[in-house]
């Protein structure tokens, strides 16, 4: 694990402090409250930065799609939901949640991936914590 800086220096000159709280971004015009983030915050200027981190980015575009307004970035890294792009029964959806579910490790966020579900492959994108199912191939070769 990369040991976090503690400090950095701020644009006004002064350092500003590593923390973690809660930051209000506006995604176009929503407002997302997100608790738990690792920011650096400046007492001088009272400017807030986040140091580089694009996985904020992705978490507050995933609160966005889902309507959300206060979300937890230490839980960003987990799967909250899974949405369906293809018209399958209530029954193949909890199946295929369960395929998504058991190789969470293995899928790599921003690509494609493949589950099989009752001899079907079933193919999916992950952004984030938000995995939408794609597609369902009917004939596995
Ligand atoms: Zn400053």
């Amino acid at each position: 694990m990369v040991e976090m800086r503690k400090r950095t220096p701020c644009i006004c000159g002064k350092e500003a402090e590593h923390r973690i709280g809660t930051t209000e971004q506006f995604v176009f015009e929503s407002k997302i409250v997100v608790n738990n983030v690792p920011h650096f915050f400046c007492d001088f200027c009272k400017r807030v930065s986040f140091d580089g981190d694009t996985r904020l980015v992705s978490i507050l575009s995933n609160a966005y799609k889902q309507g959300l307004t206060e979300v937890d970035y230490e839980k960003g890294g987990e799967i909250s939901m899974i949405t369906f792009k293809i018209d399958v029964s209530d029954e193949v959806k909890k199946e295929i949640e369960r395929a998504v579910e058991g190789k969470v490790d293995e899928i790599v966020d921003g690509e494609e991936f493949t589950v099989i579900v009752d001899e079907k492959a079933v193919l999916g994108i992950s952004t984030g914590d938000l995995v939408e199912i794609e597609r369902v191939i009917e004939k596995v070769l």
